[in-house]
Order: C-alpha cells, then structure tokens, then sequence
C-alpha cells in the first residue's frame, strides 16, 4: 500500500485521544453523521480522499465508493489493481463488486488486464441484466465498454515478489496482522505471532480496498477491488466480487465489507450475516464482532493462521469495525476530517 501500515500506529501522537487497543470509543461511531465513508486499510486515507471529492459536493454515495476505490486501484500495491502481486502463474487477476442503495449490484471475478475493475462491476450492474461475469467473458464486456487492455507486464515490485515466490513456489497465505504492543493485546495466542507476519520480501500477500458510504440523501453503497490472495491458484477467486460475502448493502440497516482470506468470509456470507446482525439491533461493531467469533469458531486452533476483518456503517452513519487478530484498521472520513481507527480484534 502507499502509505505505511506501520504509520497508524501513532495516532495518539497525531492528537487522537482516548485511544486504547481495546477500549478505544470513537465520537463519530457514537454520534452518527453524514456524509460518511469508511474504508479498509491504511490505503483507506486516500480513497476516502477520491469518495469525499463526491460526498462533499452532495453526490452518490455509489460515485463516492466508485471513485474512491479507484484511487486504490492507481496505486502500485501488493494487492489491489494491476500492479499487485500476481497468481501462482505469473498473472494479475482482480475481483471487484460494487452495490447501491436498492439492491442492485454487480461484479467481475478472475478479471484480466483491465485497469479498474470496480468501473466495469459498475458497468455489470448498469448495463447487463447479470450480476457476475467472469475470466474472459469479463474482460470481452469490458473492451465493448470502453475499457482499454493494459499490458500484462508485472509491476517492479510484483515482479521482485514473485521471483521471491518462485524460489519456494509454495502457496501459504501469510495473516495480515502486525503485532501490536504486547501489553495491550489480550491474545492467549500471543506467542504464536510473535514472528512478523510479513513476507520476507517486505509484501504482504493479501489485502483489499472495501468502501461503504452514506450520502447526504441518507442512502448507502459499498465496493470491494482486489487482486486477491497473492501466488493463488490460477483462477482462485475470494469473496471480495461475492455479494454477501465480501459486500453488502441494505439500505433499510447498513452497508458491509470484508477484507481477510476471502475463503472464510464466503463460508459465512460474511458481510450479509453482519448486516442481518445490525438489522437485530447490534451496533456495528458488535455485529462483525458476532460474525468474526462465528469463523473463529468454526476455524478453531487454524483461526491462529488466517486474518478475517469487517467494517460496517449503519443506515445512522455509526460504524464500527472488528477482526480476527490485531492490526486491522480502517479510515473514517466525515466533515471533520480522514483519519484511521485501529479495529478492535478478537485474539
Ligand atoms: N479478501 C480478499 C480475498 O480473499 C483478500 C484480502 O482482503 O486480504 O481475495
């Protein structure tokens, strides 16, 4: 990502107060407002700059995640866009979904060379009576669209990556998670994660730009782009372009997004079932915290290697956030300002 993960760690030094790993209470998830938009990550500051851009002029909160993700989808990271890390083949293929405040909503899995995936999901939605296409089907609709073929060339970074990969050529997804100060994380499984949880080449080898927003109107959207788990199965695809597990918008409750390995998120319908949470009366918070027990459940002692993440927004514009381990965090962009908020987390 562009901006440091390791950056966030000193918001406290950037004036944020009342900060705590786990007790940390956020004005803004108190007092609902809006405009809104949420997004994952670090790489969230800036694409929440490209939504405010719309928010902030009374536009769509479906333009303002559209245009936000695609700020992610410019950069050059290891897992978003066309110059993330590639499948185990030596090939960039990108998933994105995208979905409005009146259910409709559309998606492109297995996705090749084409710039921004979230536009063409967009264009599924808009112009097809579908909701999914995928591999070359996908990429045929996108060049009818407009879209132009980019180069199939890996970017520097993927391709140092993937020579790094290629030495061992084993696929095992390395968590997300960055250690936090021992003293403030409650995890039984501490020791376990004690070794960082980088790649020896400084990549991390999944991760997702996940956007949900509520405009002035009070309506909510969502989008999701990724290029998925790095070094995958060639035509492996996450929950990210799956509506109901990596994106869901109920304009009646909230919006939710998934970011984390992707297979344990789709066995769930991970972010529907946070929305139906929210619909029970759970803030959002509680409710991903409900969904994220649920996989950590299921995962048992295996929950030690995987990292799954949620952030919600509510129809009030509370939002929330909750993850398997430490080290997940969001940014939040409202009238007072973008900043990133470290999610609670289970372990
Ligand atoms: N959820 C994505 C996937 O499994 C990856 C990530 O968000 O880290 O494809």
């Amino acid at each position: 990502m562009s901006i440091n993960r390791r950056g966030f760690i000193n918001l406290t030094s950037l004036g944020i107060a009342g900060f705590t790993l786990q007790g940390f209470v956020d004005k803004a998830s108190i007092n609902g407002q809006k405009p809104i938009v949420i997004s994952t990550w670090d790489a969230g500051l800036n694409a929440n700059k490209g939504a405010w851009e719309v928010l902030s002029k009374g536009g769509t909160a479906l333009d303002a995640v559209e245009k936000g993700v695609m700020v992610t989808e410019d950069e050059i990271s290891c897992c978003v866009g066309l110059g993330a890390n590639p499948d185990r083949d030596g090939y960039v293929t990108l998933d994105a979904s995208i979905m409005d405040h009146e259910f409709n909503c559309g998606s492109v899995a297995f996705l090749e060379q084409i710039k921004h995936p979230i536009s063409v999901a967009r264009k599924v939605m808009e112009k097809t009576p579908h909701v999914m296409l995928v591999g070359e089907g996908a990429q045929q609709f996108a060049l009818s669209q407009g879209f132009t073929l980019e180069s199939s060339k890996l970017s520097d970074s993927a391709e140092q990556s993937y020579k790094n990969w290629l030495k061992k050529s084993t696929y095992k997804p390395v968590i997300n998670v960055e250690r936090q100060s021992p003293k403030t994380a409650t995890s039984q499984l501490e020791d376990k994660f004690k070794a960082p949880a980088r790649l020896s080449n400084g990549e991390w080898n999944h991760d997702t730009i996940g956007m949900v927003a509520l405009d002035a109107n009070g309506n909510l959207s969502g989008s999701c782009t990724t290029s998925g788990a790095g070094f995958k199965l060639r035509g492996r695809v996450g929950d990210s372009p799956i509506i109901g597990a990596g994106l869901y918008v109920d304009n009646e409750v909230g919006a939710v997004v998934a970011t984390g390995q992707g297979e344990d998120v789709i066995r769930v319908a991970g972010a529907s079932a946070v929305v139906e949470h929210m619909r029970q009366g759970k803030s959002p918070q509680e409710a991903c915290r409900l969904v994220v027990e649920k996989i950590r459940s299921i995962k048992k002692e295996k929950a030690a290697d995987i990292q799954v993440c949620f952030i919600a927004l509510n129809k009030n514009g509370e939002h929330g956030s909750y993850a398997l381990h430490s080290g997940f965090n969001y940014a939040v962009h409202t009238t007072e300002g973008n900043k990133l908020i470290e999610s609670h987390f289970s372990v």
